[in-house]
């Protein structure tokens, strides 16, 4: 990141709201789950999976999970009533991982539950290293009684070949991201060529094993490696699928529909969209023009 952007970074905290707002409205589909809704009709028109996200990570009390489940509930509803294409995303210390780990799993059960109702994925996202552990004891359990769910490994882990072996083994359904905490050196690859080799071995161990891949990346390099390794393998489109974030890489996301790929976008939507929006402008490269011009915009 050059020295603007870290300062940019740096002094987001001092940025009205609204600027961040409007600036970040491209990464969030809106408050309300009929926003959410409409924009995954007009990106299923397009061609494109989706994946609802309900915002809301650590939370400090047990009764703040409560609002989660029902939102959840409501969109597996509306995602079947609605007939559209769409799958959730479920971070489990938004129902309180990291307070009481039997009160999530009792939480996550509610949700897993109207999943089932309506035959729906329900994906388990993947948090910083303390729960990694929790978080795959979970998907596992889940899985006993609802096949419909999957799990997320990170490449900078060091561990998740191991993990990789583990999931692959009962042919559990992954999505592989490069992992978007900071991680000490002990457990996690910090040079970049390092993570995108692990990215790509990761994928061709669970490919290679029958698992179905979630491809989560707008890494062109590694879009490009992972489709030599689906060219090597011979295998079908219907064995993986490309995942994207709202509002990142556009056009690469066309150009893989376009060439007859699966395409899925993770669609965040809610009240909490300000912390959302910050971490995706943080990792954003252009994030200081995009501030500067916010602020020139006006409030
Ligand atoms: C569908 C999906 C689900 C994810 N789920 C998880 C999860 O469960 N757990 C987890 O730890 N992480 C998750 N991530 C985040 C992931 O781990 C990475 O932090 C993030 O995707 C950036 O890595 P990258 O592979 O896109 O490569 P990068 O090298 O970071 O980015 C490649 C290029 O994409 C563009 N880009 C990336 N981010 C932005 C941005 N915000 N704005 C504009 N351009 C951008 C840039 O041009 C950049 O050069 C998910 C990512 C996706 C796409």
């Amino acid at each position: 990141m050059n020295p603007l952007n870290r300062l940019v970074v740096r002094t987001l905290p001092l940025v009205p709201k609204a600027v961040v707002r409007r600036i970040a409205s491209r990464y969030v589909a809106g408050e309300t789950l009929d926003e959410a809704l409409a924009l995954v009709r007009s990106l299923n028109a397009e061609g494109c999976m989706a994946t609802l996200d309900v915002l809301g990570e650590d939370v400090t009390r047990e009764d703040e999970t409560e609002a989660t489940v029902v939102a959840y509930e409501q969109a597996l509803a509306e995602i079947a009533a609605r007939g559209l294409d769409s799958n959730i995303s479920v971070k489990l210390s938004a129902l309180g991982l990291k307070l009481d780990p039997a009160h999530c799993r009792r939480q996550f059960g509610r949700i897993v539950a109207a999943a089932e109702r309506h035959g729906i994925f329900v994906r388990i996202d993947m948090e910083d290293s303390p729960v990694t552990d929790e978080t795959i004891r979970i998907f596992f359990e889940t899985r006993e009684r609802y096949a419909k769910v999957g799990i997320v490994l990170q490449a900078y882990l060091r561990r998740s070949a191991e993990d990789a072996r583990r999931i692959a083994a009962v042919g559990g359904n992954v999505r592989v991201c490069k992992g978007i905490y900071v991680e000490p050196p002990s457990i996690a690859f910090q040079d970049r060529e390092e993570i995108r080799s692990s990215y790509v071995a990761l994928v061709e161990l669970l490919l290679s094993a029958g698992s179905y891949v979630g491809i989560a990346t707008h890494d062109p390099l590694l879009v490009e490696r992972t489709l030599a390794v689906i060219g090597r393998l011979r295998l079908p489109k219907q064995a993986y699928e490309f995942q994207m974030l709202l509002g990142v890489a556009g056009t690469m996301r066309r150009r893989l529909v376009a060439d007859g790929q699966r395409l899925r976008v993770y669609v965040p939507y809610g009240d909490a969209w300000y912390a959302y929006s910050v971490r995706r402008l943080k990792e954003n490269p252009s994030i200081a023009g995009h501030v500067v011009k916010g602020l020139f915009l006006g409030n």
